[in-house]
């Protein structure tokens, strides 16, 4: 009896993990149909300076517009996307849609994602900026962001694109700091011109936050302020949050209190 009910479970077991295999396999299939269709966009997010509230520039997010399942956004399928590699070919879609928008002029930047896999890539800077050069587009409007990853290893050619990038003025933001593998030395290594302030140290500012985001978030603004760079608050939601950015001397935010990502730049002198 024990030994049938166990039997039972690992059927079950089985069942689930079959289905599991399937529902990945199929959302694969659904993400390689998707890349011949064309079926991803870039949604806009503005970036606020905190003094003045004057938009500098937006995050181009990428959203897939699924044919049964409607708008999905990253988190459902970005680790599918990395694994099978087909991440690079979506966020190449991506670009080309965000360098269109840069071509039809306005002013600000557009900071775009990279995966870290993807930037490694050997024509990474190359291939960004024919796409420039083809759609007769300033290439300086363009910004990518990267995380702490994309500069662990093979440092030499990292570096090799960060300086091409750069000498066309596109700049380098670092994504999600302080949850990655933040050591001074990359800050000091790579050109980087902005650090952004991951989420979840800003979440912790204020009465239901934790007692030690507003030093962490102090510390990272002074790092940030002796090497020269600057920074974005990610993920602002209460008054609370900007006015203690604001008193701590960040310069720049993000988030849906100031701002949620839409399919149009939103209001602003862009388009
Ligand atoms: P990220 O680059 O850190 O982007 C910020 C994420 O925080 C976005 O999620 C944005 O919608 C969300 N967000 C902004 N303000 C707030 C806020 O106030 N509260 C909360 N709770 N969330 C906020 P999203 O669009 O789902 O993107 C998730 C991640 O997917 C991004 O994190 C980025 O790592 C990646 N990603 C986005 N677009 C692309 C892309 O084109 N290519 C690649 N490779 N990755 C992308
Ligand atoms: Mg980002
Ligand atoms: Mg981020
Ligand atoms: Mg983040």
């Amino acid at each position: 009896r024990a030994k049938e009910q166990g039997r039972d479970r690992c059927a079950m077991f089985d069942e689930a993990m079959r289905e599991a295999a399937m529902h990945s396999l199929d959302l694969q299939a659904d993400l390689r149909r998707a890349i011949n269709n064309r079926d991803f966009l870039p949604f806009y997010q503005p970036i606020l300076r905190l003094d003045d509230g004057e938009v500098v520039g937006y995050e181009a997010l990428l959203r897939w517009q699924h044919e049964r399942r409607g708008l999905l956004t990253p988190p459902d399928f970005i680790d599918l996307g990395e694994d099978s590699g087909l991440i690079e070919q979506v966020d190449w879609l991506i670009y080309e849609q965000v360098v269109r928008q840069i071509a039809r002029g306005g002013d600000g930047y557009v900071s775009v994602n990279v995966s870290p896999r993807h930037f490694r890539s050997p024509d990474f800077a190359d291939r960004l900026l024919a796409m420039f050069e083809a759609q007769g587009a300033d290439p300086s409007r363009l910004r990518v962001e990267i995380t702490e990853v994309a500069l662990l290893d093979d440092a030499p050619r990292t570096l090799r694109t960060l300086s091409t990038l750069r000498e066309h003025g596109i700049l380098a933001q670092l994504d999600d700091f302080g949850t990655g593998f933040s050591a001074l030395s990359y800050l000091h290594r790579f050109p980087i011109s902005v650090l952004k302030i991951d989420r979840s140290f800003i979440a912790g500012i204020g009465d239901e936050g934790r007692p030690e985001s507003l030093g962490l978030v102090r510390a990272i603004l002074a790092l940030a302020r002796t090497l020269g760079i600057d920074t974005i608050a990610e993920g602002i939601e209460t008054d609370e949050q900007r006015q203690a950015l604001l008193e701590l001397g960040c310069s720049f935010g993000q988030g849906y209190l100031l701002g949620r990502p839409t399919a149009e730049m939103g209001g602003v002198a862009l388009v």
